[in-house]
């Protein structure tokens, strides 16, 4: 089998209402599709961060067997000059060509699944341009536990005030026995990311995502040991590398790689190695569309608990809450939670089909 085509699609869905994390305000979803064609009549697809350039595609996919994964990822990255978060895509969309051609999912591709659903944590929460945001916010917290949800997670990093406020008013929300994580999306300092650790510690946190700048190896490690509450960590680096010393040198108790930014399965297999060797837990970072949404089921349903014991820590999935077409509509049929569960899809390769109306009215 070659690959005979290769296309790039850059998606932007318009939210219709806008909300904020720490960083910015976000109005509109974002996906970078590749669309990867055989001489077999097979098409694979997958998303990435970003899109691999022409040259990298002329030079390093077309004529090349969709087999040959490992040649092409380091291919693509040594000689073609691409970065994990383009190659992610390629990669992606290789697995599910060879999925579809052994008529396997991916998943048994990657040596089986330890689930057929992943417990699933509704992830929402953000902020929003409301005169009341605390009501908002416990309003939608119930409801994620109405629906089944037994763990949410919500974005802090607005500073002392709105964090106390709202997490304490979240947990009242959701009552004791809910699982809630906070998301700081690389808001603070060390000092500060601390001292607001240390503050909304008291609410029974599971972990403490991004409490500072994706990169600083000797600040995550100094806030693990300052704060009595797990840090979590890791969705916005690109390659083994990147995770390397974090990873090492236990600045995470949760390490979070994205399969659309970190690599694509090839290099999450890796990130997830390093990690189960050094007793970390990997619990994937999923924001994009039904291609990533079906790529992070397929790569975390074959990621063992840790440690694997009678009653396990649950392998939370991070079901994206959020209003977008892109993860909603793009799929045929759309991957939905269910009393909190997202079943992993059993269909050849990613198992979607890929609805071409609503990738071109996307298309930018
Ligand atoms: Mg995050």
């Amino acid at each position: 089998m070659k690959i005979t085509e290769v296309k790039t699609y850059n998606l932007r869905y318009p939210l219709v209402q806008p909300f904020a994390n720490s960083q910015t305000w976000s109005k509109a979803r974002r996906a970078g599709i590749v669309e990867i064609r055989t001489d077999a009549g097979i098409t694979g697809w997958g998303e990435g961060s970003s899109t691999p350039s022409q040259a990298a595609i002329d030079t390093c996919l077309i004529g090349k067997d969709p087999f040959d994964i490992e040649v092409i990822w380091n291919t693509m990255h040594q000689r073609g000059g691409s970065n994990p978060a383009a190659i992610s895509g390629v990669d992606i969309a290789l697995w599910d060509i060879l999925g579809k051609a052994l008529d396997q999912p991916i998943y048994r591709l990657l040596g089986g699944a330890f689930r057929d659903r992943m417990p699933a944590y509704a992830s929402g929460l953000f902020k929003k341009a409301v005169p009341d945001i605390t009501q908002i916010l416990m309003d939608e917290a119930k409801a994620y536990v109405d629906q089944g949800f037994s763990a949410v997670k919500m974005k802090i990093g607005f500073g002392e005030a709105y964090d106390v406020k709202n997490v304490t008013a979240v947990r009242r929300a959701v009552g004791d026995t809910i699982i809630l994580a906070v998301d700081a999306n690389c808001g603070y300092d060390v000092g500060t990311a601390i001292d607001i650790g240390q503050k909304i510690a008291a609410n029974d946190l599971f972990w403490y995502e991004e409490p500072i700048t994706t990169d600083d190896v000797d600040g995550y490690v100094e806030i693990r040991r300052a704060l009595n509450m797990r840090i979590a960590g890791g969705e916005g680096l690109q390659g083994r590398w990147a995770f390397r010393d974090l990873i090492q040198k236990r600045g995470y108790d949760i390490v979070q790689p994205d399969v659309s930014i970190a690599g694509g399965f090839t290099e999450c297999r890796k990130i997830a190695a390093m990690a189960s060797a050094n007793h970390l837990r990997v619990l994937p970072h999923m924001w994009g569309s039904s291609i990533r949404l079906a790529a992070t089921l397929h790569w975390q349903a074959t990621i063992p608990d840790a440690p694997e014991v009678l009653n396990p820590i649950p392998s939370l999935f991070e079901f994206d809450m959020t209003e977008n077409r892109l993860r909603t509509d793009l799929a045929e049929v759309p991957i939905r939670a269910v009393e909190g569960y997202v079943p992993i899809p059993q269909g050849p390769g990613l198992g979607i089909e890929i609805n071409r109306a609503v990738l071109e009215r996307y298309a930018s």
